[in-house]
């Protein structure tokens, strides 16, 4: 009885798959014969808000992947030795809310194009008061606070379990410290992001929170991009900019003018391209001090 049951099921498991996940393994198959077939860029760069542009003579490339249209076009120049794709995260024009950014297909995109490594750099609010706005947070943890969005390229049929404990590149994270460093940027070289879905930013009871966890950073793009990045083999890399304080510290910190923060927003993407420019031309061409290329291959029971 047993054994024909375990065949019953065997049967009923095998029809079930082929049913259900005809296309899954085929579609795997195509996405790794179509990722990095081609080489048009190694390095890459997501713009957040009010970064929309960043290289000159750039060729434009458009890229369709499995998971729908990314927000903008690959554009790609050239930064000393290393061809540089760059894509606003939320579209040249800005029209794409951070809840609703096809971060899959973001990510793909580079990957699809040869890139190894993706900088994602953000505007971001502090949480707590030594972390100042005209700061850089060079961010080593994140917390996820997110719903609702596709945050894993793992769907089976094998069964993939990646570790996030240490969630951006070693490599990159120290090229970006030195060279923030050299360039007299402040910068604070741990910190913990906790991402949020948005549109609406935090409550004051919520920020408070946030704030007695003792994360310093709060956004809302920096999750899944950065670890879609990491589950993809390529090295992430959180460049956090701080704008102004989050709600749960106002009151406790002087109120911040909107003409301050604009000020604050145009000096911190004069510091962004600076550093960006600075720390590109010195990245290695090959990756040998971090082992971000095996991440996929770690993953598997
Ligand atoms: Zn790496």
């Amino acid at each position: 009885m047993a054994g024909v049951l375990r065949s019953i099921t065997k049967i009923a498991l095998k029809v079930f798959f082929s049913y259900n996940f005809p296309d899954v393994t085929i579609m795997h198959k195509e996405r790794e014969k179509d990722m990095s077939d081609k080489k048009l860029a190694t390095i890459g760069v997501f713009g957040g808000s009010g970064f929309y542009k960043f290289l000159d003579n750039i060729e434009e490339v458009k890229v369709e992947t499995p998971y729908g249209m990314p927000s903008d076009n690959l554009l790609i120049g050239q930064i000393g030795p290393h061809k540089v794709a760059f894509m606003p995260r939320h579209g040249r024009n800005h029209t794409i809310l951070p809840h609703l950014i096809n971060y899959r297909a973001n990510v793909w995109a580079m990957k699809s194009v040869g890139v190894e490594r993706v900088i994602s750099p953000c505007a971001a609010g502090s949480l707590q008061k030594h972390v100042k706005p005209g700061d850089f947070v060079i961010c080593d943890q994140f917390v996820d606070w997110t719903d609702g969005r596709k945050t894993t390229f793992f769907e089976g049929p094998v069964v993939t379990h990646p570790s996030a404990a240490d969630p951006y590149c070693p490599e990159l994270r120290k090229l970006a410290i030195k060279t923030g460093k050299d360039l007299g940027i402040t910068i604070h070289e741990t910190g913990t992001v906790v991402v949020i879905n948005g549109p609406r930013f935090s409550t004051k009871a919520e920020s408070k929170f946030f704030t007695n966890q003792g994360w310093e950073v709060i956004n809302m793009t920096a999750f899944p991009e950065a670890y879609l990045v990491k589950e993809a083999d390529m090295c992430p890399l959180n460049i956090s900019l701080i704008t102004d304080y989050d709600a749960g510290l106002v009151g406790d910190v002087p109120p911040v003018s909107h003409h301050e923060v604009i000020e604050v927003f145009n000096s911190n993407l004069a510091n962004l391209k600076n550093l960006l420019f600075n720390m590109i031309e010195q990245i290695p061409a090959e990756r040998k001090e971090c082992e971000c290329a095996l991440t996929k291959k770690k993953s598997q029971l």
